[in-house]
């Protein structure tokens, strides 16, 4: 009996991207060999990960970095890092932070649903600007001497009207205290590997497993090299704040694989095919009454989206349940039902072969039906 067949769970075809609670992204052929491969040999985990380290900022071009697990094992050593630094006495009493700077600066409308795992290590929000503004003073007047770093959140939906992260650094800098970002979700464009780096943060966490399509539980952290080294420190396999954070060789050699095809594949070529793909399920929707719909590739959408709103005459029910009745279905259609305006998102990155017309003809079944009022 196979594996699979034990489980009593039902697959579904994701069309809505690389989010966790539908596991992610597919771990490419590349990932899945490598990791085979790690399985069979024995290493010292503290070389495996440093060498492995090292072969993760080559492919990016970048000072150093290392692997963490997930983007929010990331967020949780940068945090300890600016916190303890290579201080083995701070490294092993975290998250107790007495006698230590545990203040991060965050700017109000960068709080985001992911912000507590900056806490872990014992660290505490210091909250500048409005929540949709905020300005350089206001984050000078906040520095003090509990101050521990200055956290800055890259990710789709973000106003304009706060300090950059180029401004940031320069302040940071000028009290010797790190700028520690916030990227997860921003590959591709495969530019932004490198982007926060040049612009000065000192340390930038990515998810291994969702554009890049690695293993699900890994993350990238790159930085310099003094503070991807104190990250190193806090981090698994070492006993300190991120001990239950372990990465397995298998998955440190299945994402230095998938890292290294994705950084290979011509982006052109690959927004063209998304593109095209996303144009097939608008032509199956975009006479439905009441339903806006459009191929979208922009900031808030890292690769080409079909972007589904609705508009007053819209006569059916909302995006959630539109979400549910297509989740309910069989086979189950998962699509995004987040961001703002109430839209509903296809994503092509996890769309197999053969599924995309099944997709593109369950949304427009669904979507009549809830137009026609049933
Ligand atoms: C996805 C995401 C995370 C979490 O990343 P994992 O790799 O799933 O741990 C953190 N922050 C942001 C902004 C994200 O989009």
């Amino acid at each position: 009996m196979s594996v699979l067949n034990r489980l009593d769970v039902e697959p579904v075809i994701n069309a809505g991207g690389p989010n966790t609670k539908h596991s992610g992204s597919r771990p490419r052929e590349v990932a899945m060999e490598a990791m085979q491969e790690a399985s069979v040999s024995f290493y010292n985990i503290d070389e495996f990960l440093i060498e492995a380290g090292k072969a993760v900022a080559d492919l990016i071009g970048a000072p150093a970095a290392t692997i963490t697990s997930g983007a929010s094992g990331g967020l949780v050593v940068q945090a300890a890092a600016a916190i303890a630094r290579d201080d083995p006495d701070k490294i092993s009493a975290l998250p107790n932070t007495e006698g230590m700077g545990s203040d991060l600066i965050i700017q109000k409308h960068h709080r985001f649903i992911y912000d507590h795992l900056y806490l872990t290590s014992g660290g505490r929000f210091k909250e500048v600007g409005d929540g949709v503004a905020c300005t350089p003073d206001e984050v000078e007047a906040a520095i003090d001497e509990n101050t521990a770093g200055i956290i800055h959140l890259e990710s789709p939906y973000k106003s304009n009207d706060l300090v950059p992260l180029g401004q940031l650094v320069e302040i940071a800098h000028g009290h010797d205290l790190p700028v520690l970002c916030d990227a997860a979700s921003m590959l591709p464009p495969r530019s932004n590997l490198r982007r926060f780096l040049d612009q000065g943060a000192d340390l930038v966490s990515f998810s291994g497993g969702k554009g890049i399509r690695g293993p699900q539980s890994t993350g990238i952290l790159t930085g310099t090299p003094e503070w991807v080294e104190y990250a190193r420190l806090n981090n698994y396999p070492n006993v300190g704040i991120a001990r239950a954070q372990k990465v397995s060789k298998e998955e440190m050699a299945g994402l230095i694989a998938a890292l290294s095809e994705f950084v290979e594949t011509d982006e052109e070529e690959e927004t063209k095919r998304y593109t095209e793909m996303m144009q097939l399920v608008v032509d199956q929707i975009i006479e439905v009454p009441g339903v806006i719909v459009s191929v979208i590739h922009d900031r808030d959408h890292y690769i080409p989206h079909a972007v589904i709103t609705f508009s007053p005459s819209w006569r059916g029910p909302d995006r959630d349940e539109i979400h549910r009745r297509l989740m309910a279905g069989s086979p189950r259609i998962y699509i995004a039902n987040y961001g703002p305006d109430g839209q509903l998102i296809v994503d092509p990155l996890n769309i197999q072969k053969g599924e995309l017309e099944v997709v593109a003809e369950r949304v427009r079944d669904v979507l009549v039906k809830a137009a026609s009022g049933e």
